[in-house]
């Protein structure tokens, strides 16, 4: 879609019914004046994609209020005016700009995990040893007042302001350059909140073709392209098969904006795009290019869980952070954790379930952000962790009691403190970096640009 002045005049009122608009006809995005400005100083509009032939109004997406400011829906029949597309949101890419304390790129033999701090989101990337490359979850959210400072900045005007996937993008790169590699071989999204895919916020551009709207996984997509791309469902599943969910637990026009995106890249440049496998749980996150071997192995979604031999069903419960792909990363003696957002306050016991058929590991990736009951002293138990690294972005977390269950067992890092509780760093990007005899180190990279410095080293860590 191009930027342009569409058609209706400042402030009419269209009030017909809750679909059409009459008189008009224009393609565009048009500002609602229902809800004013948000918190990043973009007032939210409607995208509309056209009209039909009786005039009735296309809406590409109607941006959804309601879980962050309970104040409904926009849709159509708000007061609408004509805008000028506003590229401000899409700052042109960072430089990354190292210096002599910069942690140097991934090399052949480690094993790098990334948790990239933007604060509006979770992603993490992942190098294996032989150079295969995985981003798990790259979330991009709007501003609201229970999070804390975005990274790198929260000024539009400051120069290391960017685009959340900017964030991500530009570290990836960085991190790459030994591999040689322009795309990434993997992402995985472990489920579908915005968060972790992404929010399809109508301030931010269209897809070249105009058919969905680029944010978060999609996004990383415009600047490194991913050779396969794996989720709970995959193809060929709509969204009323998860009508069963409780409403608003996955939002429609999130889902919708993903699997738009993931089809649309599966038609244009032949994309492999597949749910997750029981059958190739080993296998199905391979290293593409030879040794040293590290391994990704599914160990939960969908309320099951591998039990050491097989998958088994642990309950129906039907929320989308239990139902999360859990996974395993190993190299050598070398385990973490990957259990996305379910967690300890998910139901029936799951997540205590699928631990149960892992055992101890070096490193936790946090579950569910160590927001409140996400973690327990009987999943510490099970997983004795010597190192806890946490992505969390809210004012109230990390969680206290989940800090000193995991505390009990070894370090815990954050990439933000929004709770201020007592751990062993926070502030930054965090890189946990394995060696080839199963030593790691942990750093703590600065996030207010794009240097990736080295804020603290702590290690070397030795596995179990
Ligand atoms: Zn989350």
């Amino acid at each position: 879609m191009e930027a342009g002045l569409f058609l209706p005049k400042a402030g009419r009122r269209v009030n017909d019914n809750a679909t059409s608009v009459k008189h008009f006809n224009g393609q565009g995005a048009y500002w609602s004046s229902t809800f004013g400005s948000n918190a990043e100083g973009f007032t939210d509009c409607v995208t509309v994609l056209g009209f039909n032939a009786s005039n009735v109004i296309v809406y590409g997406y109607t941006e959804k209020w309601k879980e962050s400011f309970g104040i409904g829906d926009t849709q159509c029949g708000n007061m609408i005016r004509p805008v000028i597309y506003n590229p401000s949101d899409e700052i042109s890419s960072p430089k990354t700009a190292p210096t002599a304390n910069s942690l140097r790129p991934w090399k052949k033999g480690e094993m790098d995990i990334h948790l990239i701090n933007s604060a509006r989101g979770e992603c993490n990337f992942v190098i294996m040893p032989d150079g295969t490359s995985l981003v798990i979850d790259a979330g991009e959210i709007g501003e609201n007042e229970e999070l804390v400072s975005r990274k790198p900045s929260n000024d539009s005007s400051d120069p290391m302001f960017a685009r959340v996937y900017k964030v991500y993008t530009t570290y990836m790169k960085y991190f790459l350059q030994n591999t040689r590699h322009n795309y990434i071989d993997y992402a995985l999204a472990t489920h579908y909140h915005t968060d972790h895919i992404g929010a399809p916020k109508t301030n931010y551009k269209m897809s070249r073709d105009g058919s969905y709207i680029v944010c978060g996984l999609s996004a990383i997509y415009e600047d490194i392209p991913i050779k396969t791309l794996v989720d709970r469902k995959g193809p060929g599943v709509g969204f009323n098969d998860f009508a069963h969910y409780s409403e608003d637990d996955i939002h429609e026009d999130t889902y919708n904006n993903y699997t738009t995106f993931a089809q649309k890249m599966v038609t244009r440049d032949g994309m492999v795009w597949q749910a997750v496998s029981e059958v190739n749980r080993d296998s199905q996150f391979a290293p593409k290019y030879g040794t040293p071997e590290a391994s990704l192995k599914l160990i939960g979604y969908d309320y099951k869980y591998w039990n050491g031999s097989s998958f088994t069903t642990g309950s129906t419960d039907n929320r989308e952070n239990g139902s999360s792909i859990s996974m395993l990363l190993s190299y050598g003696d070398f385990n973490c954790y990957f259990g996305a957002d379910c967690g300890a306050q998910c139901g029936y016991n799951i997540m205590r379930n699928i631990c149960s058929g892992v055992g101890k590991v070096e490193v936790l990736k946090a579950p569910h952000h160590f927001a409140e009951s996400a973690f327990s002293d009987t999943q510490a138990a099970i997983l004795q962790p010597k190192v806890t690294v946490v992505s969390c972005f809210g004012n109230n977390t990390p969680n206290d009691a989940c800090v000193t269950a995991a505390d009990a067992f070894g370090d815990v890092f954050a990439t933000n403190n929004g709770s201020g509780v007592s751990l062993k760093d926070a502030g930054g990007h965090l890189c946990v970096r394995v060696q080839g005899d199963g030593t790691f180190m942990v750093y703590k990279l600065k996030d207010t640009d794009y240097s990736y410095e080295v804020l603290a080293s702590y290690g070397p860590y030795t596995c179990h």
